[in-house]
């Protein structure tokens, strides 16, 4: 009895063994601490920032609304500008989406027009 509790324990050490050297080859296992990795993500864009006054940082999305469908001029963020894709004729913007985007907070909201303005001057 005793020979066979020590076979079975030596295969399931040997096959122990063996998964966990798979596993390490395909994985790579560590603690990362989620704070420290914000703060080296944090450190990285002010070093970029400091390399290029232009560089604009990635919108962080965590209070971005869904503000589409009145046309607005200001976000409730309290930004006027905004993200929009257009198209240009000789030095001039000719064409705009209507979807833009907030530059502070990243919501969406829908660009006025001129025709937007003529209906809220009649009311
Ligand atoms: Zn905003």
């Amino acid at each position: 009895m005793k020979i066979a509790l020590i076979i079975s324990a030596t295969i399931s050490v040997i096959l122990l063994s063996f998964f966990l050297r798979i596993f390490a080859k395909r994985f790579k296992v560590g603690i990362y601490y989620i704070d420290k990795y914000e703060e080296a993500v944090q450190d990285a864009i002010t070093e970029i920032e400091k390399k290029d006054p232009r560089y604009i940082p990635p919108v962080d999305y965590d209070k971005a609304m869904d503000l589409r469908g009145t046309p607005t001029h200001v976000c409730p963020c309290g930004s006027q500008v905004w993200l929009l894709k257009v198209s240009f004729v000789d030095y001039e913007i000719s064409n705009y989406f209507l979807d833009m985007e907030c530059l502070m907070c990243g919501s969406f909201a829908t660009a006025p027009t001129p025709i937007d303005k003529a209906n809220h001057e009649e009311i």
